[in-house]
């Protein structure tokens, strides 16, 4: 059995708290490495040594911590099918979706090589009599960041690649479902030439989480997960003094106007639906036809296409469409919730639940659902199920669908399928959400531009990537200065003598 470890000060060290997680291959449910779960002491050993490296980092000038960046780009590329199987084998998700995950990691730290850009401050000449003004963009010091299973190289890429252009040490806990991508990570951030310690890995689960929201030294705490734990983590985070910004959970609604291409819509929701197996913070898990007549044709174009969908391991490269989900658990809360929707009377028009693959019946496989008149009272629309499960509302009118949208508790994403720009403008504007499709499924920003939710899928103030990031890592010190008149009045040429 393979026991991975963390990444302390350039090295791989192995557990020493004596706690482990299994770490599972989804597509054949067998436990194919644990993951040591540090203690608060190991937590603590990490900070010291991140704490005595960030000075020095932060004295490198911008433009060659930028360099750094450029050549770990090189060696993403490089590695990039190692770190898609790796991804693949702990995740479930299928080859190229693994590429994405670290494809989509990989362009926000393009956009860190444009750090000296970012960092330059702002000056103001003559402010007063001889006075000038100017601000500087510094690092925190040591910064940490807590991600979730469902992007293991997107997401902590978003988190360090910008708090470590910016200066910053980075204590990164990644999930410890699928912790190899993100060691692999933190080994070719030191083989592009960042110095040891600077960026370390400390596996783990709440004890790591806790020791790192109560540790004075940690300035900054990010996070990527679920809603319950992200509002623990802001509050905790945000009363032990630290800035904090946590992203959550997620119930994307797609709104389907009677004169949107129904065939368009869709193939673009079989794709947001089932793509990753619906692990997808925005995946869309509702969509809403408007009208009846819109619903009829709608799931008459969605049944044979979900039905038609390909499920299975990664190995089987481009011939699947989605592979397992993480855990047995994930599974069983899936399954757990589609007999709550025919239980409180949706109607099941795909029924997923007998699926099985041969070869991989211990696997964490699940058959995609595909629900129709869901009403909103029910638990599959109030709940976030991230599995391959579409739940189909049927709204009346255009302000019956946006409404619904608006009241949900979450805000992460959402979209609109319409031909027509005046409505498609009106849901944009008016929509309580903070990533907004127009005939787009997922509409996930670039690197260039920020990531972030609203409602109960955002705490905080500023969004990920994009210049947002670099106001989270960095502060602004503003200096004012007078320099006393000096020599300008001209040169002296005779010998000076005391008066
Ligand atoms: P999770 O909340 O279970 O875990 C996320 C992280 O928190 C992990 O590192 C985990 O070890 C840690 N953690 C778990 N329980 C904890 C506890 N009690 N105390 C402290 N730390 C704890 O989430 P997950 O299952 O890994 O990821 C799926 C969730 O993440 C979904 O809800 C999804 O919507 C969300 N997500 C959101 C975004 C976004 O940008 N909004 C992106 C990706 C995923």
């Amino acid at each position: 059995m393979q026991e991975l470890t963390h990444y302390i000060n350039g090295a791989h060290v192995k557990g020493s708290s004596g706690r482990f997680a299994d770490v599972f291959n989804p597509a054949t449910g067998e436990i194919q490495a644990k993951v040591p779960l540090a203690s608060a002491e190991e937590v603590a050993k990490a900070v010291e040594i991140a704490q005595n490296v960030q000075p020095e980092w932060a004295a490198v000038n911008p433009q060659r911590r930028a360099r750094v960046m450029m050549k770990f780009v090189a060696l993403l590329q490089r590695d990039m099918d190692k770190l898609a199987e790796a991804l693949s084998r702990e995740h479930g998700k299928t080859l190229p979706d693994a590429a994405g995950d670290v494809q989509r990691g990989l362009e926000v730290v393009e956009f860190c090589i444009g750090a000296p850009h970012h960092l330059k401050g702002e000056f103001t000449d003559s402010a007063g009599p001889g006075i000038d003004m100017y601000s500087m963009k510094q690092p925190l010091g040591v910064t940490a960041g807590i991600t979730p299973f469902n992007f293991p190289a997107m997401i902590p890429m978003w988190m360090f690649a910008p708090a470590i252009v910016c200066g910053n040490a980075f204590i990164l806990k990644p999930s410890e479902r699928d912790p190899s991508v993100p060691l692999m990570l933190a080994e070719l951030m030191e083989e592009a030439g960042l110095p040891k310690g600077v960026l370390q890995v400390v596996n783990g689960d709440k004890e790591a989480v806790d020791a790192i929201l109560h540790h004075p030294v940690i300035q900054s705490v990010g996070f990527v997960g679920s809603t319950p734990i992200a509002e623990y983590i802001y509050g905790t985070g945000c009363a032990n003094g630290k800035r904090v910004q946590c992203f959550g959970g997620a119930k994307n609604h797609m709104i389907v106007m009677p004169d949107a291409d129904m065939d368009q819509a869709a193939d673009a929701l079989v794709g947001a639906g089932y793509g990753a197996a619906g692990e997808r913070c925005m995946a869309i898990s509702v969509a809403v036809p408007v009208g009846d007549e819109t619903a009829d044709r709608l799931i008459e174009k969605l049944v044979p296409r979900v039905e038609a969908l390909k499920v299975g391991p990664y190995t089987s490269g481009n011939d699947v469409d989605y592979g397992p989900v993480v855990t047995a658990a994930a599974k069983a809360n899936i399954e757990r919730l589609v007999q709550t929707g025919i239980d409180q009377g949706a109607e099941l028009v795909v029924d997923g639940r007998d699926f099985s693959l041969q070869g991989y019946e211990d696997g964490f496989f699940v058959g995609a659902h595909l629900f129709d008149r869901v009403t909103t009272d029910m638990d599959i629309y109030k709940t976030e199920i991230f599995g391959p499960v579409l739940s189909t509302v049927r709204a009346q009118s255009y302000e019956e669908a946006i409404g619904m949208a608006m009241n949900h508790e979450y805000g992460n994403g959402t979209a609109i399928f319409t031909r027509d720009g005046d409505t498609a403008r009106d849901f944009a504007n008016r929509i309580n959400i903070g990533m907004v499709g127009v005939n787009v499924p997922i509409p996930v920003p670039l690197a260039y531009h920020t990531f972030g939710g609203w409602k109960k899928s955002m705490f905080g103030d500023l969004n990920q990537h994009g210049p947002d990031a670099f106001k989270f890592y960095t502060r602004t010190k503003t200096i004012t200065s007078r320099w006393p008149s000096g020599i300008k009045e001209g040169g002296e040429f005779s010998i000076p003598v005391m008066e």
